[in-house]
């Protein structure tokens, strides 16, 4: 079965397992780096693997007071096939104007917009801050990742933004509730790998996506295949290819 992982990490002990049975079930994966290091390995990681791993570069919110600016971005975005994962996240540090996450946020939004990349966005706890960075930049091909209040899902289905839903669908009234106003074409999946959950006894990996689909048609009332390759095309479409 073909699907596609629009979210997960590849820098833990489980990142070479999780490449080969990727590799083995014909599943595509979009990588996120977090800070340099782990981008720069990503994108080695990536070498060879064409078609399975697809590496975004970049310094997420919680790395942002630790990071050394942005001087090495422009290169690694070229070879990669996007930014992400960027964004805010007061939970980690403040990410008001003039704060470290906010100037990382931005200026790699302006190498996103230079290179013409597709952006993946961490919008905890500052969603409504997200959206009105992001509607100050032309980049165009936005995820936000796990976007889960429903207040903020239809503002980003408004600007044509791609949402990604992940196993808390499988048991979060919350996420369900968000899920439920996303648009089909517009909607991804993803598991955010290797974060465990503990409500699932702790599974975690891609191999969840499936489980993920087939709630998500159970909530639309829609087919299961249907939904798995809708969402699939939908990652492939948010990267700059497939149909549509
Ligand atoms: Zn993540």
């Amino acid at each position: 079965m073909r699907f596609v992982d629009s979210h997960l990490h590849l820098d833990g002990p489980d990142a070479t397992d999780t490449v080969a049975w990727a590799k083995s079930a014909g599943v595509a994966v979009f990588g996120c780096g977090t800070d340099e290091r782990n981008s720069k390995s990503l994108l080695i990681l990536a070498h060879g693997l064409d078609g399975t791993v697809f590496p975004f570069v970049g310094v997420h919110p919680s790395e942002a007071e630790k990071s050394e600016g942005l001087s090495w971005l422009p290169e690694a975005a070229k070879e990669a096939a996007g930014i992400g994962e960027i964004g805010l996240d007061p939970t980690y540090s403040p990410a008001g104007e003039g704060s470290p996450q906010m100037r990382a946020f931005r200026g790699q939004l302006e190498v996103a917009e230079k290179w013409g990349k597709p952006v993946q966005v961490h919008s905890r706890s500052a969603e409504a801050k997200c959206l009105e960075v992001l509607g100050q930049s032309r980049v165009k091909r936005v995820l936000m990742h796990r976007l889960e209040s429903e207040e903020a899902v239809p503002k980003a289905m408004e600007r044509g933004y791609f949402v990604s839903f992940g196993p808390a669908l499988l048991y979060s009234r919350r996420v369900q509730r968000a899920a439920m106003k996303s648009l089909p074409e517009l909607t991804l999946l993803e598991t955010d790998s290797p974060v465990p959950y503990a409500p699932l006894g702790g599974a975690k990996g891609p191999a969840l996506v499936p489980s993920v689909a087939f709630r998500l048609a159970e909530l639309r009332g829609a087919p299961f295949g249907e939904t798995l390759e809708g969402c699939s095309n939908n990652a492939l479409r948010f990267l700059g290819g497939g149909k549509g």
